[in-house]
């Protein structure tokens, strides 16, 4: 079958892989329909060579069941699914905490070695995947919504909406969202179903900024406003009720806490790869009884809540849809977004 394959950065090809198979009694193998480009394929595509290579990219895929293994109780071939990015067993005491990411059985090779596009569980950039428990791990598609509707549950969308979830967004809140990607995008609109009074839309980047003005949020780009005195303008001198940091970068976690109010709330989704985010914390955490959050997203977790907000027509997440291309041109895709290029947001792929 035909996959993205990584041989190392800024090195994805379209090569043919061997098909996915049943290994396990609990796995199902999903022929893929839509897939996507992820922010977080892009530490890939930029970091340091891994010491492995040869296996399928990406973490966003749904299709239809073409095989289950004999134990797989919940699904069966000719299903609709979408594929959640975090593989969890289902059965030990992390999953059933809603901790996919923790779970005590698929993570125990190492942090986030559970999330699809590794050499051991190779992603759905790809004709087809392995899903192990799938039990755990799918979800069926309602029959009245396409798969666009529904592809971004698998990761973007429960990731930014969770950013509201942490920083615990709730009626009349000001809120501050650093980044408004495709993950920033879904934490603004998290953010506004919850009742935020305002959000405050934060990028570099303009046309990003005008998407969000667009949706109901405050634009600010730090490049032309001074960030700080526009909160402090904005809430009598107080600072933001909440703060979501969408990006990933250490100095905007810091900035987050910086421009949070007491007693406020942040919540951080980006993925910071560093290990180190260095805060004045007496002043700015202890001082200001601060909560901050931060995690990596378990999709299953915000299943319930964000489907129905899709069946009802209160959420649309195709918004953030601007290319559409088939699989094997999914490398251009990769130069695309990286390069921010044609105003891109969001690659989906057909294999
Ligand atoms: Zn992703
Ligand atoms: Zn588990």
């Amino acid at each position: 079958m035909q996959a993205i394959v990584y041989h190392g950065p800024r090195d994805f090809r379209v090569d043919g892989i061997p098909d996915a198979e049943i290994r396990e009694p609990t796995d199902a193998v999903v022929r893929i329909e839509r897939t996507a480009i992820c922010g977080s394929d892009l530490h890939l595509w930029h970091g340091e060579p891994l010491p492995f290579s040869d296996f399928a990219m990406g973490h966003e895929f749904l299709g239809v069941v073409e095989d289950v293994g004999a134990d797989v109780r919940r699904f069966a071939r000719g299903d609709r699914v979408l594929v959640s990015c975090t593989n969890g067993c289902g059965s030990c005491a992390m999953c059933h905490d809603h901790l996919y990411t923790g779970c005590l059985t698929t993570s125990s090779k190492g942090v986030l070695s559970n999330i699809f596009g590794n050499p051991l569980l190779p992603g759905g950039q790809a004709e087809g995947a392995r899903v192990p428990f799938a039990d755990a791990n799918l979800l069926s598609i309602p029959p009245d919504l396409d798969d666009e509707q529904v592809l971004f549950l698998t990761d973007i969308l429960p990731t930014g909406y969770m950013g509201a979830d942490f920083a615990e967004v709730g009626p009349g809140d000001v809120v501050v969202v650093f980044g408004c990607g495709p993950v920033g995008t879904f934490s603004q609109l998290g953010a506004l179903l919850r009742g935020a009074a305002l959000v405050i839309a934060v990028d570099l980047d303009d046309g990003r900024l005008a998407r969000a003005e667009q949706r109901g949020c405050l634009p600010l780009n730090p490049e032309r406003e001074d960030l700080d005195e526009r909160v402090r303008e904005l809430t009598g001198g107080m600072g933001a009720d909440c703060a979501v940091e969408a990006v990933g970068r250490a100095e905007l976690v810091r900035k987050a806490v910086e421009i949070t109010r007491v007693g406020g709330h942040v919540g951080v989704v980006g993925v910071v790869t560093g290990d180190e985010v260095s805060l004045p914390f007496m002043r700015q955490v202890i001082a200001k009884n601060l909560t901050i959050r931060a995690g990596a997203v378990n999709p299953q977790h915000y299943w319930p809540e964000l489907l129905p907000l899709i069946r009802q027509g209160r959420l649309d997440p195709t918004q953030i849809i601007t290319h559409r291309m088939p699989l094997s041109e999914g490398v251009r895709g990769y130069e695309i977004f990286d390069a921010h290029a044609e105003d891109v947001l969001k690659v989906v792929l057909q294999p």
